[in-house]
């Protein structure tokens, strides 16, 4: 883990928030290749979630929602995790993680009797991760909704908040009906969103596995009642596809059955990724029932039943959902790519990312950069390619140098213009992952670019 964070910090991709000023706990920032990374991996879900599915359509509400729906969400009353104390050095702690680490199967949703009763019982094997010591207060619900005064113009706004948006599926939901009166959508049929959601986590260890403001990739499928499973099952067995399509290694990834189901759930699965702490939720998928759909119609008046036009059957719609956080797909293809390997006496650090998320597809090089005529040359290549491919211009340092970064950020090919090219138009094209050199024709390099990016 501590090589994976000091390279996203060294290299550019993930900065802790607020640095200069000390950090704010739990708050990362992507930086120049974190961002393009991101919008690779939200590029490829869109692709896979909306361009090439037919029965599901893009959305993108707002983070700001009426108040009620969070109230109606059970969000208000119910979206908190077992918070303790410890007495000696007052660390904050998750009680349902405390109690997962010693082995015990534990969930923030169960009630704070059932936890305590838990925690009680198993309080001898469990050390504070900070101080080490076994001293705790009893486990206490704490709500994880951030608060805002948005539109309140009172000091009493703490009694009547704004929230910021706990998850983004809410958005989804409350526009159901605009989406099926203004498409031709007919269920099933499924919404998506990636948006920002907030959430007070306890413990923000974990770099950004777990942070209170994140990014959410959604999609909520609405079924006829009868088919809800069927549905679920295609949902499940597409979404870990796409894991293997993002060139995720498939031994790193299994599905955790949910043991305690909150009361309206089907069932419920977490696909876990093997993360340097071990295998952690990394998506849920999830087949909810008419829960979502009845508590919007039963707080906001609005009748959110469906006809279905061929039967005229009338039913609310069930939802099955999947629901994955950017951050946690983004240190999950960082864990996976990175590799350490002997080159000769050295060791050769490379993220060996699939090239559909590599951050940068090219690097262009002039083998020497005191030489106009190739800074000349390199530049009209890289000014070629740029509009087609995500590419980077580098003459700082010597080649190997030029090298060892671009392997670091997980640059799929580096071309290098030399003696040779300003006489014949050829250059040399070098594999991230074999290191192998070929000479090409400039000429060529379209659709020899075209045949190892695509
Ligand atoms: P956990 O049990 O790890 O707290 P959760 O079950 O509360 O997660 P969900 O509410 O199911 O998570 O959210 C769906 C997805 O959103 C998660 O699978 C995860 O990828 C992402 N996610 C949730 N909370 C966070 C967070 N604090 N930081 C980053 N990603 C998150």
């Amino acid at each position: 883990m501590k090589k994976i964070v000091s390279l996203a910090k060294r290299r550019g991709f993930i900065f802790p928030s607020s640095e200069i000023y000390g950090g704010f706990s739990a708050i990362y920032d992507y930086g120049p290749y974190g961002v393009e990374l991101a919008n690779n991996i939200k590029k490829e879900w869109w692709k896979s979630m909306v361009q090439l599915r037919e029965d599901i359509v893009g959305l993108d509400s707002c983070i700001f929602m009426h108040p009620k729906i969070w109230e109606a969400s059970g969000h208000v009353s119910g979206f908190s995790d077992p918070l303790a104390e410890c007495k000696k050095c007052h660390a904050r702690l998750r009680v349902d993680h405390l109690l997962e680490d010693i082995g015990v199967q534990a969930d923030e949703k169960m009630s704070e009797d059932d936890i305590n009763k838990l925690f009680k019982k198993n309080k001898e094997k469990i050390k504070c991760p900070k101080c080490g010591k076994q001293d705790f207060t009893d486990a206490k619900k704490f709500n994880l909704l951030v608060k805002s005064n948005l539109g309140n113009f009172t000091d009493k706004w703490d009694k009547e908040p704004a929230y910021l948006r706990g998850e983004t599926c809410q958005g989804i939901y409350v526009n159901f009906k605009n989406v099926l009166d203004s498409t031709r959508a007919k269920i099933p049929f499924g919404i998506a969103q990636i948006g920002k959601a907030f959430r007070n986590e306890i413990t923000a260890r974990q770099f950004v596995f777990r942070t209170r403001e994140f990014e959410q990739m959604e999609m909520q499928y609405f079924t006829d009642p009868e088919n809800e499973m069927k549905e679920y099952e295609k949902l499940r067995e597409y979404r870990w596809q796409w894991y293997l399509n993002l060139g995720i290694k498939e031994k790193n990834l299994r599905w955790l059955k949910h043991e305690n189901l909150v009361f309206y759930a089907k069932e419920a699965y977490d696909i876990e990724y093997n993360y340097p702490f071990g295998f952690k939720e990394l998506e849920g998928v999830h087949a909810r029932g008419d829960y979502d759909l009845s508590q919007h119609t039963k707080f906001s008046g609005q009748d959110l039943t469906y006809t279905d036009p061929t039967n005229n059957k009338k039913y609310m719609p069930h939802i099955i959902e999947s629901s994955v956080g950017v951050g946690r797909a983004m240190l999950a293809v960082l864990t996976d790519a990175y590799t350490e390997e002997k080159v000769k006496d050295e060791t050769r650090v490379v993220l060996k990312l699939d090239k559909k998320i590599a951050p940068i597809k090219v690097a262009v090089f002039p083998l020497l950069r005191n030489k106009p005529e190739l800074v000349k040359k390199a530049r009209e290549v890289f000014e070629m390619l740029k509009p087609h491919f995500t590419c980077e211009f580098d003459d700082n340092g010597n080649i190997g140098k030029r090298y060892r970064r671009q392997d670091e950020l997980g640059t799929v090919v580096c071309l290098t213009c030399d003696f040779e090219t300003l006489e014949d138009n050829t250059l040399t094209i070098r594999d991230r992952d074999t290191m192998k050199q070929e000479r090409v024709k400039i000429s060529e390099l379209d659709s020899v670019l075209k045949d190892r990016l695509e």
